[in-house]
């Protein structure tokens, strides 16, 4: 009787001690609310501890001499992805002192700043082809660039057309410049910063491939993939050392793709699922607009299904398959799944979706690939 008394009183004191600290959780957390809305100190004491954490200088240990690093700043198409946010084409490479942009669809510099890449030292920009959803943040990225202390031209190379993309954005930003230097100064922003180094990568009739790049154990090979009706569609592949990066560019099922990805430690391809596409199509016929049915039907033939990258993955051996330029905008994991289902029954693992922010690290003399996150 007495145990069980005793037990009763210390029941009673253990959740009368929940309860007084439960309360004075819930009063600690209005009074924080109230101060957070209305003391001025308190608010200050915030903002001087959130600007800490959000400003810093650029990320300095990507590349050099032991790692490939790969960051994904846009893993998405021209479709807008309000909810995955994965934005328009742009593959950010490190490699020894360089750092290489394979393509810049819109929106690029903002990503490249919010990982906090460090954008002054960008070496070169590499389009894949001249799709507008490759090239349109290049004039964004030229700028923040130059803001963050690029004091030379910005490397341009590319399919035919390239020199003439390229001096449309200068032109477009030359009266920006103007301004930006009168207003800071040219010591500050060195009027060279501004400008356009364009090449334009030519393919004679018997040629599929060339090395655009080399330094050292590093290379860069350029080869043409199939995005017909556009010409001069290129996919990349990046050499360094024992470790190895390809990029299929937008193209269909191509087998210089297979043979540009042979034993690669990633493979980066674009994906297009036909069977949601079709279903885009026909919902769009049902709303009567016409237009963007056209659109959906006539994207399905110069993309590759995710089935069909993972076979190009699966007959190249490549080690890593990372989707890419994914179509359409994938909402939650079911329809991610949905969007794999065909793909994951020929390749049970090794098969991973891009997302904005995505960093794989490629360290030399390893086999190692190891994943991150940028995102903030
Ligand atoms: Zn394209
Ligand atoms: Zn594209």
């Amino acid at each position: 009787m007495e145990n069980q008394k005793s037990g009763i009183s210390i029941g009673k004191r253990k959740s009368g001690f929940l309860l007084f600290i439960t309360s004075l959780l819930v009063l600690l957390f209005f009074i924080l609310i109230f101060l957070s809305r209305n003391n001025h100190q308190f608010q200050d004491r915030i903002f001087k501890a959130a600007l800490k954490q959000r400003v810093q200088l650029p990320r300095a240990d990507l590349g050099g001499e032991k790692n490939l690093d790969i960051v994904f700043c846009g893993s998405g198409s021209p479709f807008p992805d309000p909810i995955n946010k994965r934005g328009q084409p742009c593959l950010a490479v490190f490699a020894k002192n360089h750092f290489f942009l394979f393509d810049a669809g819109s929106n690029s510099a903002v990503k490249l700043a919010i990982y906090r890449l460090p954008l002054q030292k960008l070496s070169q920009v590499f389009f894949t082809h001249l799709h507008s959803d490759h090239f349109s943040g290049l004039g964004e990225v030229r700028l923040l660039t130059w803001l963050q202390g690029k004091k030379s031209a910005l490397k341009v190379l590319g399919p035919n057309g390239t020199k003439r993309t390229v001096e449309a954005y200068k032109e477009a930003y030359f009266i920006d410049s103007t301004f930006r230097i009168a207003h800071h100064g040219a010591d500050f922003l060195n009027p060279s910063g501004t400008t356009y180094q364009t090449q334009e990568i030519q393919f004679s009739k018997e040629e599929k491939s060339k090395i655009v790049f080399e330094d050292g154990p590093l290379k860069i090979t350029a080869f043409l993939v199939d995005h017909s009706p556009i010409t001069h569609a290129f996919g990349y592949r990046v050499d360094f050392g024992d470790r190895s990066l390809t990029i299929s560019g937008d193209s269909i099922k191509h087998p210089n793709i297979i043979k540009f990805s042979k034993n690669a430690d990633v493979l980066v391809h674009e994906a297009l699922n036909p069977m949601m596409v079709k279903g885009l199509e026909k919902r769009f016929n049902e709303i009567g607009n016409k237009l963007a049915a056209k659109l959906m039907g006539d994207i399905l033939d110069y993309h590759t299904s995710p089935l069909e990258a993972a076979e190009t993955a699966n007959e190249a051996k490549a080690e890593l398959l990372v989707l890419t330029h994914i179509v359409p905008p994938l909402p939650n994991a079911l329809v991610e799944r949905i969007f794999l289902r065909k793909a994951s029954k020929i390749r049970k693992k090794d098969t991973i979706l891009a997302f904005d922010g995505l960093h794989l690290r490629l360290p030399l003399g390893k086999k190692t690939i190891l994943k991150g996150d940028f995102r903030p």
